[in-house]
């Protein structure tokens, strides 16, 4: 699904800061992988250049998902391909409502693969649905996106346009700081129900506490821009326990 060899990276505004180090990573179809790490790592990092951020350079590497290489396509052309990425600080677009922008993505993603559009009734008839399974305060879907949502609000809200998309490969940024345990199962649900052999996840996120509810099948650390050990779902455990320290020179 996603092989990234050698990756490294830095700021397009300024060449001398390097970010990441060189990554190697594959996500195999159908895998949940969680990336994991102290702050600064360059986790968010990592997650905006796959999904094509303009602000980051890359200066090697390779990304390539499905066998072809995704490094010259903007971010739409990346979402076309059903690649989607949930934001560890979601932004306010004032005038714009959260159906309206699922509708236009939906309808753009149909748009660019060829297939057909949902009709405004099956739009809504899932969206209606999507709205409840998620939890989603029904009079706080009617303003517009992101505006006035608490931080947990925001972050349910990534989780209806996963479930609305239902992508190929989601990048989950961090989606579990800031929710109560409550909002944190729903985030969880909504990644494990999601869970199919075409479908795979990477989930960023400092803490251990929404993999005990989302099991993955690799935890990688990421620490100053490198991958400095890969496990399976006892190194979050592990890391739980004893912090980053260890990784930290
Ligand atoms: P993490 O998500 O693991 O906390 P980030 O990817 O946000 O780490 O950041 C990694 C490093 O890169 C930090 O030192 C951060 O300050 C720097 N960095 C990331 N993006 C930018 C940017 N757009 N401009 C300047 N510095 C940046
Ligand atoms: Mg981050």
């Amino acid at each position: 699904m996603l092989k990234i060899s050698d990756l490294h990276v830095g700021l397009t505004a300024d060449n001398n800061v390097k970010i990441l180090k060189g990554i190697d990573l594959d996500v195999p179809s159908g895998e949940v992988h969680a990336i994991m790490g102290p702050n600064g790592g360059g986790k968010s990092t990592f997650a905006n250049v796959l999904m094509g951020r303009p602000d980051y350079q890359i200066t090697t590497g390779t990304i390539e998902f499905k066998g072809e290489s995704i490094l010259d396509l903007p971010p739409d052309a990346r979402a076309h391909l059903g690649i989607f990425m949930a934001f560890q600080y979601p932004v306010e677009i004032p005038g714009v409502r959260p159906f309206q922008f699922l509708k236009a993505a939906l309808d753009s993603r149909a748009d660019a693969t060829g297939q057909k559009k949902l009709s405004a009734r099956e739009f809504t008839k899932r969206f209606d649905e999507k709205v409840v399974q998620v939890g989603i305060n029904a009079n706080l879907i009617k303003r517009s996106l992101n505006e006035g949502f608490s931080g947990g609000e925001k972050k349910r809200n990534e989780i209806l346009q996963l479930e609305i998309l239902q992508p190929v490969l989601a990048i989950m940024d961090e989606t579990d700081s800031g929710l109560d345990v409550d909002a944190l199962k729903i985030v969880a649900e909504g990644v494990n129900s999601q869970r199919s052999p075409d479908r795979s996840f990477l989930i960023v996120t400092h803490y251990q506490r929404l993999l005990n509810y989302i099991k993955p099948d690799r935890v990688h650390i990421l620490v100053d821009g490198k991958i400095v050990e890969t496990g399976g779902p006892e190194l979050a455990v592990k890391v739980e326990k004893s912090g980053y320290k260890e990784y930290l020179t």
